[in-house]
């Protein structure tokens, strides 16, 4: 069964062999101080700059997900009050979180078809950090690396924290644009669930020292303190980092990945157009996500096109919340192999 959910997602085909590495290498009874993980650890970090191009001076560290990431910026980074920038449910639970530390973030929703209004946003000084979900997994929308940047220039003040944990291995980002990004590795990295990962630009890193705050197990000055050695604060997931380190060894430069992406959604989009009961979900090109790609219909026919995959071995991801039963979703992730996503566009080229 191949499965085309968007997280937990399919993992990397090399998996096994990975794994079976780790283990013969004595990896995973590495002790966290010790000079073959602080290796690791660096080795990770070059090559996530050089695979994704994420500009020197960055900051690679681990979390054990996005969402420990939301609470993570609040607490650490955030002076004020942050300032939220979404269209769906994740964003949403951002907001949630945020607001939950700090009661005076500001959450701006847009709709789904609507690419953000660059030009009519008001960001009073009150607010600090701009906060971007800028792929929004549960309605299928993208926020585009020319708006971030729009964002940045209006606001060169403002500190802006951008979510891409179902984008970041699969498309091309302008890391330099923006301060705060973040993922998950069972998104685009094609692994399994269990580690975050978290990129902060000098000055995030300054501000992080500036704000000073500290004590708790996951305050990021205390993360940058051990991170300067290449150390972990904890025991860290060192197999979920090992995973990493080779997945990362092992895809090619991100504008290739980024190409194959954009090509599979375009023979996606085509197919999707030449059917008489599919269409896709967000109208506007401008809105949609190039990594998880969303079909509506029918109800009964999508519950009918669902069973009807599962007979073909495919596993259609489930539309979230109150789209479940109107639509599914495609996770366009680089872990999906070329013969596998034209099985599935062959299959939905029946209809
Ligand atoms: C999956 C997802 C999250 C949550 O990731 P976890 O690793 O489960 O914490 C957050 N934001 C977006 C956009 C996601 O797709």
């Amino acid at each position: 069964m191949i499965t085309f959910a968007p997280g937990p997602s399919k993992v990397y085909d090399s998996l096994p062999k990975y794994f079976q590495e780790a283990f013969e290498k004595g990896i995973l009874s590495a002790n966290h101080r010790s000079a073959v993980f602080m290796s690791l650890y660096q080795e990770t970090e070059t090559l996530m700059k050089e695979k994704l191009h994420v500009p020197e001076g960055y900051k690679l560290l681990f979390t054990s997900s996005a969402t420990e990431n939301w609470e993570i910026i609040t607490q650490s980074l955030v002076q004020s009050a942050s300032y939220h920038i979404f269209s769906g449910s994740f964003g949403k639970k951002w907001y949630d979180y945020a607001q939950y530390i700090e009661p005076l973030t500001i959450a701006h929703k847009i709709e789904a078809e609507d690419t953000v209004d660059v030009e009519s946003l008001s960001i009073g000084d009150e607010i600090d950090v701009i906060a971007i979900t800028q792929n929004e997994t549960s309605n299928a929308t993208q926020v585009s690396n020319q708006i971030i940047a729009a964002i940045a220039n209006k606001y060169p003040e403002k500190m802006i924290a951008v979510d891409t944990t179902s984008s970041m291995g699969g498309i091309k980002l302008d890391f330099g644009i923006a301060d705060v990004w973040y993922a998950s590795v069972q998104k685009c990295f094609g692994l399994p669930a269990g580690l975050g990962i978290l990129l902060l630009s000098p000055k995030a890193i300054s501000k992080v020292k500036e704000k000073g705050e500290k004590g708790r197990y996951n305050s990021l000055s205390f993360m940058l303190e051990n991170a300067e050695n290449y150390q972990t604060h904890y025991t860290p997931n060192v197999l979920g980092i090992y995973l990493l380190y080779r997945v990362l060894q092992d895809i090619p430069e991100i504008q290739h990945i980024d190409n194959k992406i954009r090509t599979r959604m375009r023979t996606l989009e085509d197919t999707i157009a030449h059917t008489s009961k599919l269409r896709m979900l967000i109208q506007n090109p401008d809105a949609r996500s190039s990594t998880v790609l969303a079909i509506s219909g029918r109800e009964e026919f999508i519950t009918e096109i669902k069973k009807e995959a599962e007979k073909n071995g495919m596993q259609l991801g489930s539309g979230y919340g109150p789209l479940k039963p109107t639509s599914f979703r495609i996770a366009n992730f680089p872990a999906v192999n070329e013969e596998e996503f034209e099985k599935l566009i062959r299959f939905l080229k029946k209809y």
